[in-house]
């Protein structure tokens, strides 16, 4: 049964991270219509139906959330009730750069946990991430005086945090906080092998995001089709790293009617990297 969906509200970033698989895939993320209200409505009656008593919504996707944060901020008002129950539980993933105070205090109120993208040493991010590392540090700042602690944070890892594995482990320790370490995919990516022994290195020092039934890329097993399923551009997907497979379900389907068709498969490794 669905108890967690992932919702892309946009197409768009203000950043060109050099690894950005949603930019190799740009083909088949053309804005399309998705009516995220009715997306929610379905979450409302599935939640009510099987009386779920934990509901989760990542609003993560294809873009940068906070480039479109009026919307963003429509879509949480419109679960406000369950967020204050704590029937539904959501978050959220900025690369820092737009973050500001009203945003923080919003999130805060509706108790949003917002993510923060940093690769770690400054050399490091600046190569991937176009420059952008004081003006994120200075987000994750505004979010550690807004909240009195630091965020949860998403590093990607590729052959550059592979040659620095200790210096991106010392960079992470002082923040006393849940990293999430994600494996490079595509030209640049690296090995599951190297990537698991990293995540076992930073294990040590670290408190580090592993999953059951998630993802490979975080270091769990694959999930494909047994829940968190995609929403984005009018489809229902895999996971967002599955956009450019073959969808035809529409994003308004009910949750229970979603059936991804996946055969079984070794979940181990990754379904999509598996079927190559
Ligand atoms: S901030 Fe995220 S969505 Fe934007 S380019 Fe970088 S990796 Fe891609
Ligand atoms: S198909 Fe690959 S990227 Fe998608 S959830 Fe499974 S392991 Fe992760």
């Amino acid at each position: 049964m669905i108890t967690r969906i992932c919702i892309s509200i946009n197409n768009r970033c203000n950043l060109n991270c050099k690894y950005c698989h949603f930019h190799e895939k740009s083909a088949f993320i053309e804005p399309r219509e998705m009516n995220i209200f009715a997306v929610l409505d379905n979450v409302k009656a599935h939640i009510k139906k099987h009386e779920i008593p934990l509901f989760k919504i990542g609003f993560v996707g294809n873009g940068e959330p906070l480039l479109d944060f009026e919307s963003l901020r429509g879509y949480v008002e419109y679960i406000a009730d369950y967020l204050k129950s704590g029937v539904i539980s959501a978050y959220t993933i900025t690369n820092g750069t737009l973050i500001n105070e009203e945003m923080l205090g919003f999130f805060r109120e509706h108790k949003i946990n917002v993510g923060f993208s940093i690769d770690g040493v400054r050399e490091i991010h600046n190569k991937l991430r176009c420059n952008s590392f004081d003006r994120t540090m200075n987000g994750i700042e505004l979010f550690r005086k807004i909240n009195g602690f630091y965020p949860s944070m998403n590093c990607t890892v590729g052959q550059d945090v592979l040659e620095r594995a200790d210096e991106t482990i010392d960079f992470f320790a002082p923040f006393d906080s849940r990293i999430t370490f994600s494996r490079m995919i595509g030209e640049n990516g690296i090995s599951l092998a190297d990537f698991r022994a990293f995540l076992e290195r930073a294990s040590r020092k670290l408190s580090v995001r592993t999953g059951g039934f998630d993802c490979t890329m975080y270091g769990g097993k694959c999930g494909a089709g047994i829940d968190n399923p995609y929403f984005a551009n009018g489809s229902v997907f895999i996971c967002g790293n599955c956009v450019d497979l073959p969808t035809v379900i529409s994003a308004d389907t009910p949750l229970d009617e979603i059936d991804l068709g996946i055969k079984p498969f070794d979940r181990r490794f990754c379904y999509k990297e598996a079927m190559r």
